[in-house]
C-alpha cells in the first residue's frame, strides 16, 4: 500500500444520545481542525458534528467508514478551552459529550443547513453612494422612519446586511427604496478595525464605602482566579459594583460575561449597560432570540469583537477568547439550573470557567444559595455549623465574602416587616382587613402598593360545596386552576384546559365555588374594595403579548398605577420609586413542601418582594399574611437577617445530611403504564446493591407531582458526603440502568438536583 493513501480519521461528536465519538474519513483535516464543525452522513440523514480528535487509524474497518461531507471553514474552530468545558460538563453531569457540545452551540449551527445559513450571513455590505452622502436626513418624509434609520446608519460607514437587518425594523422595504433611489449600493467588506477599549467608567458614580471596598477587592483579583460572594441587601447597589468591575476588565482589554436570571434580562438592564459603556460592543444571549440573531451574537463574541456578553444561563457557554471577568447576578436563582437535557447549573459551570481561565467570578445575591454561602463560610465566622462537612472544609476553592449592608440611596432604609395573623384577622377574598386598611392609607397619600400572590388564575381550585369534589387534570395528578375571565379550568403543569363544569362530577350539585386565591381573584377583590384605584395585574396571563409586561412596568414607574397585583414577575429588578407598601398573600403555601429547599426559596422570595418597598427615600412597609406568625422563618424575614436564617438552615441540612453537607443525584423515572415507573425505579435501586460505596441510596418514591401529562413519575435519591464517591457511583449506576431500561421507560439522572 502506498503511503499517501493512508487515511486521516476525524473523531466526531454528534448530537445523539450515545457516549461514543464517531469516526469519519477526512483526508483534508489535521490537528488544527480540532473543534471544527463538520457535516457528516449519519444513518439515512445528514447531521452536524464537531471534530474532537484527529487520528491516523480507526478501530472500525476503514473500508466501512463514511467520509465527512463538508468541513465548515467559515467558522473558527471551537477553542480548546471551550471543548474542555463541554468535556467537564459531560463527565460531571453524566451526559453524552456530543449532546453536551452541540447543545452548547447556537441552534443554527446544529442543523445540516448550517453552511447555508452561514453563507447567507456572510452577506452583502452596503454603503452610501456619493449622491446618498449629500442627502439631508431631515428632508426625508417624517414617516419614512426606516429609510432615515438605514441611511443614517450607512452614513457612518459600510455595514453588513445581516447586522442592519437585526438592528433596524422594517429593514427590507427601506433597503429596496434606497437602492432604487441610488442613494446606497453594495460595497466591499470593510477592513476589521480593532475595538477601542471602553471608556474607563466615569467617576461620577458615587460609591459608598462598602461598594468601594468590594470593587477594590475584585479589581485586585483581575488576572487570576478568585470566587467572590457578593452578599448585598436589596437596594444596596450590587449592580454598581458589577459595573465598576466590568469597566476595569474592559480597560484591561478583557471580555466580561454577565449572567442574569431569565426574568431579569430586561430592556432596562440592557439600557443600563449600554448607557454605561457607550463605546463597548455588548451582545445579549438568550433563548428567545431569533436563530440568526443568536448566531450573529455568538460569532461576534467568538471573533473577539464583543466586550460584554449579557445573557441567561445558556450564555455560560459563550465562546470568549479573552474572558477576564464573570458575574452571576442573583446567583441563587433557580433559573440557572437547566431542567432538561444536560441538567447543568450555569452558576457552577461559570465557576469552572473562571477557574479554568484564571479570572475572577462574582456571585451576587441578597439571599445567596446555601451552597455558595457555605463556600464563603470560613471567611466570615466560626459559627461551627459547617464543621461536619469535611469536604466543604477541604475544598480549596474558598469564596471570598463581600458584604453590602446598607442601601445605596442613603435616605432609603430597609422596609419594616409586619405579620398579619390570619387566625385573628378577617379576610375578604383572601386579603386581610389589616392589609386593606394599609392599602387605603397609601391611596390617600398617593403612594403605590404592591400585592404579591404567587399563583396566577382566579383560584387554585374549584370545590363542590356539598361533597368537596375538586376537578383534577385528566393527564396530571393536579387540580385544575380556575380562570374566571374565560370561564375555563387550566392545568398549570401540562396546559390542558376544559370548560368549567356546570355540576359536580361526583354528586351532581351545581354549588361549585372557588377555593383559595389567585392573582385574578385578588385583583377583583381590590377593585371591588377600591373602585377608584388604578389597579394593574402582572402575571403570565396578563403579559402574554410581547412587550406588554414592559408597558405595564413603565406605567407603574411613571406613577400611573396605584396598586400592582402579581406573581413573582413583580418581585425582581424593577424600581418603583413611589412604592411604599408590599402585601404578601399565601406565603404559607410553600412552607410544608416535601422539598428540603422550600424554606430557602421562600425566604429568598420574601426578601426579594419585600425589597421592592421604600427604594427611593419614602419609608417602606411589608405586611405578610400568615397562619403561622411564630414560625422562625418569618422572624428571620422580619429581622432581614440572612446570616441567622442561613445558620438555622445549615444546621438542619447538616443534621439531615442534605446539601451542602452532602451531594445528591436524583434518578427520575417516567412511565406511561400504571406501575411501570415504580417497578423500574425499584429495580434501579436493586442494581446498586453491593457497589454503592460511601453512597446512601434511598427507596423509590413518587415525585412531588406524581403524574404529569399522562406520565407516571417516580424518583430515587442517592446521597454521599464525598463528591468523588458519588461521581464514581453515578458512572456505574448509569451504565447499569441503561442496560436494563426498556423502551417504554424514560429516565434521567439529575446531578445536584435543585428540586427534589
Ligand atoms: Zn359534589
Ligand atoms: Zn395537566
Amino acid at each position: 500500500m502506498r503511503r499517501e493513501n493512508r487515511q486521516r480519521i476525524a473523531r466526531v461528536a454528534l448530537d445523539v444520545p450515545l457516549d461514543s465519538l464517531f469516526d469519519f474519513v477526512a483526508n483534508d483535516i489535521d490537528e488544527a481542525d480540532i473543534g471544527r464543525l463538520v457535516r457528516v452522513p449519519f444513518g439515512k440523514r445528514t447531521t452536524m458534528g464537531v471534530v474532537v480528535e484527529v487520528a491516523d487509524h480507526s478501530d472500525v474497518d476503514t473500508a466501512k467508514l463514511r467520509a465527512v461531507e463538508e468541513v465548515l471553514r467559515t467558522v473558527e474552530p471551537i477553542a480548546r478551552n471551550d471543548l474542555a468545558v463541554a468535556r467537564f460538563c459531560a463527565e460531571y453531569y453524566h451526559h453524552p459529550l456530543g449532546q453536551t457540545l452541540l447543545g452548547s452551540l447556537p441552534p443554527a449551527l446544529r442543523t445540516a443547513r448550517a453552511a447555508q445559513i452561514l453563507r447567507s450571513m456572510e452577506a452583502r455590505y452596503f454603503a452610501v453612494t456619493a449622491e446618498g452622502a449629500q442627502v439631508d436626513l431631515d428632508r426625508l418624509p417624517a414617516k419614512s422612519v426606516a429609510q432615515r434609520g438605514l441611511l443614517s446608519a450607512l452614513k457612518a460607514g459600510p455595514r453588513a446586511e445581516n447586522e442592519l437587518a437585526a438592528a433596524l425594523p422594517r429593514f427590507r422595504p427601506a433597503l429596496r427604496a434606497l437602492l432604487d433611489k441610488g442613494w446606497i449600493a453594495t460595497a466591499q467588506k470593510p477592513a476589521e478595525t480593532a475595538q477601542a477599549p471602553a471608556d474607563p467608567s466615569p467617576s461620577s458614580f458615587e460609591l459608598n464605602e462598602e461598594q468601594n471596598a468590594a470593587s477594590a477587592q475584585i479589581l485586585e483579583a483581575l488576572g487570576r482566579y478568585q470566587a467572590f460572594l457578593l452578599h448585598g441587601i436589596t437596594g444596596s447597589g450590587k449592580t454598581e459594583v458589577y459595573l465598576q468591575s466590568i469597566a476595569a476588565a474592559l480597560a484591561a482589554r478583557r471580555q466580561a460575561l454577565v449572567l442574569v436570571p431569565e426574568i431579569n434580562l430586561t430592556p432596562q438592564l440592557e439600557q443600563r449597560f449600554r448607557a454605561r459603556f457607550p463605546s463597548a460592543s455588548i451582545v445579549m444571549l438568550h433563548s428567545h432570540m431569533g436563530e440568526r440573531e443568536r448566531l450573529q451574537a455568538w460569532l461576534a463574541t467568538q471573533a473577539g469583537r464583543v466586550q460584554i456578553v449579557l445573557g441567561t444561563r445558556l450564555a455560560v457557554f459563550a465562546p470568549l477568547p479573552s474572558l477576564g471577568l464573570v458575574i452571576v447576578d442573583e446567583e441563587h436563582d433557580p433559573s440557572f439550573k437547566q431542567q432538561e437535557g444536560l441538567r447543568y447549573s450555569a452558576r457552577d459551570v461559570a465557576v469552572y470557567r473562571a477557574r479554568q481561565r484564571g479570572c475572577p467570578i462574582v456571585l451576587g445575591s441578597a439571599t445567596p444559595s446555601l451552597e455558595s454561602w457555605s463556600n464563603a463560610a470560613s471567611s466570615f465566622d466560626g459559627s461551627g455549623s459547617l464543621k461536619g462537612a469535611a469536604e466543604t472544609k477541604a475544598a480549596q476553592s474558598r469564596y471570598r465574602l463581600l458584604s453590602l449592608t446598607h442601601r445605596a440611596v442613603p435616605t432609603s432604609t430597609l422596609p419594616a416587616v409586619y405579620l398579619l395573623d390570619l387566625n385573628r384577622e378577617a379576610a375578604r377574598e383572601g386579603v386581610a382587613e389589616g392589609l386593606l386598611r394599609q392599602i387605603e392609607q397609601r391611596l390617600k397619600r398617593g403612594e403605590q402598593s404592591l400585592v404579591f400572590v404567587n399563583r396566577r388564575g382566579y383560584a387554585p381550585a374549584l370545590v363542590c360545596q356539598q361533597c368537596a369534589w375538586v376537578p383534577e387534570c385528566s393527564q396530571c395528578a393536579a387540580r385544575m386552576v380556575f380562570h374566571r375571565a374565560d370561564r375555563r379550568l387550566v392545568c398549570h403543569h401540562c396546559g390542558h384546559t376544559s370548560r368549567v363544569p356546570a355540576r359536580c362530577g361526583e354528586c351532581g350539585s351545581a354549588d361549585l365555588a372557588p377555593l383559595g386565591e389567585g392573582t385574578q381573584r385578588v385583583e377583583a377583590a381590590l377593585a371591588a374594595q377600591f373602585p377608584d384605584a388604578r389597579i394593574v395585574r402582572i402575571d403570565r396571563d396578563a403579559t402574554r403579548a410581547k412587550g406588554s409586561a414592559q408597558r405595564l412596568f413603565d406605567a407603574a414607574g411613571r406613577g400611573e398605577v396605584d396598586i400592582l397585583v402579581g406573581t413573582q414577575m413583580l418581585a425582581k429588578g424593577h424600581d418603583f420609586p413611589n412604592l411604599t407598601l408590599v402585601g404578601i398573600l399565601n406565603a404559607d403555601a410553600s412552607m410544608f413542601s416535601a422539598d428540603f429547599r422550600a424554606p430557602e426559596r421562600l425566604f429568598a422570595q420574601l426578601v426579594q418582594v419585600a425589597g421592592r418597598a421604600g427604594r427611593a427615600g419614602l419609608p417602606g412597609e411589608v405586611w405578610i399574611q400568615t397562619r403561622f406568625p411564630n414560625h422562625p422563618l418569618y422572624a428571620a424575614v422580619q429581622q432581614q437577617d440572612f446570616a441567622a436564617f442561613a445558620d438555622m438552615q445549615l444546621a438542619e441540612r447538616n443534621m439531615l445530611l442534605m446539601p451542602p453537607a452532602s451531594h445528591l443525584v436524583l434518578l427520575r423515572v417516567e412511565g406511561r403504564k400504571p406501575g411501570d415507573a415504580l417497578r423500574f425505579a425499584r429495580g434501579a435501586v436493586d442494581l446498586t446493591r453491593g457497589h454503592a460505596r460511601d453512597v446512601t441510596v434511598f427507596d423509590a418514591v413518587p415525585a412531588a407531582l406524581e403524574r404529569k401529562a399522562g406520565w407516571e413519575r417516580v424518583q430515587v435519591m442517592a446521597q454521599s458526603r464525598s463528591r468523588k464517591a458519588l461521581q464514581n457511583f453515578i458512572g456505574e449506576w448509569r451504565k447499569a440502568i441503561a442496560g436494563a431500561a426498556p423502551r417504554a421507560i424514560r429516565w434521567t439522572l439529575d446531578v445536584d438536583p435543585l428540586e427534589v
